[in-house]
């Protein structure tokens, strides 16, 4: 099972940086709620593509910053990050892989016990693909994690899924309802995160400056209330953390699963 994120990245570079302000009224985990403390820091093996002429256009330190960046959304559930080995894909059409590639490249460079985490060129076709994450760490081969090389916000969506996470958003097939009644059957199955109707078409239909606009209403006539900060949305820009109810699914698949990780 894949699970690919399309992002539109150039109208929103200017506002990258602009985190959290703009949501202060979403509900994510404060200290104060009671959550299960897995007390695991997960290490993390890089695996960086190279060009033809043998570049990475990636430095150690950047790859190192990028991985502590999503420890802080972690951190209510003491879950860690740490790069603990890095090395690079020798063959260079690991560094802009096609579709057939992904499987392969974790097939011949990823690692038992560890986190594998590659980074890559994903530009291609068109839409912008910030990350990719194939399929989890309940999963025989642990799963495996994709980051665009110029799109490291997207890499706390990413390990979302890898623990477990759906999407907030289902294109084309878009049924939660605003009221929550239909939550534990529809789109991400989790019942604290607001319906989300983004359809994979362009994030400015449904955001502008990290505030929701869309204006279309549910099957009910309710307008949506979506949480634009919320990590496993589209809204990467506007990333601000997971809910609470996230959280403890990633809690609850680290527990399943029968797969040692040092
Ligand atoms: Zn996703």
């Amino acid at each position: 099972m894949s699970k690919v994120l399309i992002y539109r990245m150039k109208q929103y570079l200017l506002i990258f940086f602009l985190f959290c302000s703009f949501a202060m009224n979403a509900q994510y985990h404060t200290t104060g709620k009671e959550l299960p403390c897995v007390n695991k820091v997960f290490k993390v093996f890089a695996h960086v593509g190279i060009s033809e002429t043998g570049e990475t256009n990636l430095t150690e330190e950047e790859i190192v910053e990028t991985v502590e960046a999503v420890n802080k959304y972690f951190e209510p559930i003491c879950i860690s990050f740490e790069v603990c080995k890095i090395d690079t894909m020798w063959n260079y059409t690991f560094n802009v892989p096609r579709e057939h590639l992904y499987e392969e490249m974790h097939a011949t460079f990823g690692e038992d016990h560890l986190i594998d985490l590659y980074f890559c060129f994903m530009e291609f076709g068109g839409p912008f693909l910030c990350g990719r994450t194939d399929g989890t760490i309940l999963s025989d081969d642990e799963g495996a994690v994709y980051t665009h090389k110029q799109c490291p916000r997207g890499l706390a969506h990413e390990l979302g899924h890898l623990f477990g996470l759906l999407d907030t958003f289902v294109p084309g097939n878009n049924n939660s309802l605003v009221d929550y009644s239909n939550c534990e059957t529809t789109g991400d199955l989790i019942c604290d995160t607001p319906a989300d109707p983004f359809d994979g078409s362009r994030l400015e239909y449904f955001i502008y400056d990290c505030r929701f606009i869309y204006d279309g209403k549910d099957a009910n006539g309710d307008y949506y209330l979506t949480e634009v900060g919320n990590i496993m949305s589209a809204y990467f820009p506007c990333y601000c953390g997971f809910s609470r109810d996230q959280l403890l699914k990633m809690v609850e698949t680290y527990n399943a699963t029968p797969n040692r990780f040092w």
